[in-house]
């Protein structure tokens, strides 16, 4: 089993390597009672996270919050089973508790999945398959308080990697839980996701409004957690890769000078930008990231597009063909 102590009273369980190298993992806080933020996958880590709860002397009784990030199969798929085990109460944001009650969502709403996807997935194994659905016993919305032991845990609404995302700020320690706005892979803050129930500038602006933030650590689930001035770093480097995307994506409409379809630009911008998804995740996110950052560029002024997601044609609006980009393209 491996945890790893990020405070004395803050543990992160990692579980094993899961689809294409992704890390999955949660929090464990520790007080009189105990909190859980995120839950992995169905498979892992699992038992490390009772075990970890064991080998730290406490009961499965003494879990009083089951907490999620946001409604992803890596985030809530062993929910239903520590619920089993702990009775604690599971949260999450309003906008994730019809997910989390009706797993089959992720594939119609935030993944999309049409009768391919879901074939080339039945060979590979699709993750989404083995979810079980839990009921969400506290919806929370930003602004809100969650209280344990003597912990006064703060929401954060974000909503710009999926609809119901959220942070959660623990005052003690000044930690801040960041699920997956910032990056999904370890280290590599270029290659994040946006899946269609998201929001490319609300991700824009979580990430902004970190580095405001008096947070000393930042802890991201699939990531190791983050001292100041490593996480400013990261941070910066996940503003610079959504600030690219978008610079990308402009190039692109303005280099091919017509009008071009969502998949073309996609293919396009993720060459450029040397991204490459392998096949589970390809079939799962596909291209819903550059179709975000198209509808905030689309809201921004930036471009025109009419249609929806695959058959939606693209290109520079008339204004932005006359003025000069603004390389920080604040929207
Ligand atoms: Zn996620």
């Amino acid at each position: 089993m491996s945890y790893f102590e990020v405070t004395p009273d803050i543990v992160r369980v990692v579980g094993d390597e899961s689809i294409e190298d992704e890390i999955n993992a949660c929090y464990i806080i520790f007080d009189s009672e105990i909190a859980i933020i995120d839950s992995g996958t169905p498979q892992t880590p699992k038992n490390d996270i009772l075990n970890c709860i064991g080998d730290y002397g406490r009961n499965a009784e003494d879990v009083a919050y089951i907490l999620t990030t946001h409604e992803h199969y890596d985030h809530f798929g062993a929910h239903a089973w520590l619920k089993k085990k702990t009775n604690a109460k599971i949260v999450a944001h309003q906008k994730a508790e019809a997910t989390l009650s009706n797993p089959k969502k992720l594939s119609t709403d935030h993944y999309m999945l049409g009768k391919s996807d879901k074939f080339m997935l039945s060979f590979y194994g699709s993750p989404t398959d083995r979810l079980h659905a839990c009921n969400v016993d506290q919806t929370v919305e930003d602004g809100d308080t969650i209280s344990f032991g003597n912990i006064d845990l703060e929401v954060i609404y974000t909503g710009g990697h999926c609809a119901g995302h959220v942070f959660y700020y623990e005052p003690r320690s000044k930690a801040i839980f960041i699920g997956d706005e910032a990056l999904m892979y370890p280290g590599d803050s270029y290659k994040y996701y946006i899946d269609f129930t998201g929001d490319a500038s609300r991700r824009f602006k979580a990430l902004k409004g970190l580095l405001n933030m008096n947070w000393k650590l930042l802890c991201p689930i699939h990531d190791e957690a983050y001292m100041k001035t490593d996480g400013m770093e990261m941070l910066r480097m996940a503003i610079d890769g959504h600030k690219q995307w978008n610079q990308t994506i402009i190039d692109v409409l303005n280099e091919y000078g017509k009008e071009m379809s969502t998949g073309k630009l996609a293919r396009e911008a993720e060459e450029r930008m040397g991204i490459s998804w392998g096949p589970q995740m390809s079939r799962l996110i596909d291209h819903s990231t550059v179709y975000m950052h198209l509808l905030a560029l689309k809201k921004a002024g930036k471009v025109d597009g009419r249609g929806e997601y695959d058959k939606a044609r693209w290109k520079l609006s008339a204004e932005a063909l006359l003025e000069e980009f603004d390389s920080e393209l604040a929207f």
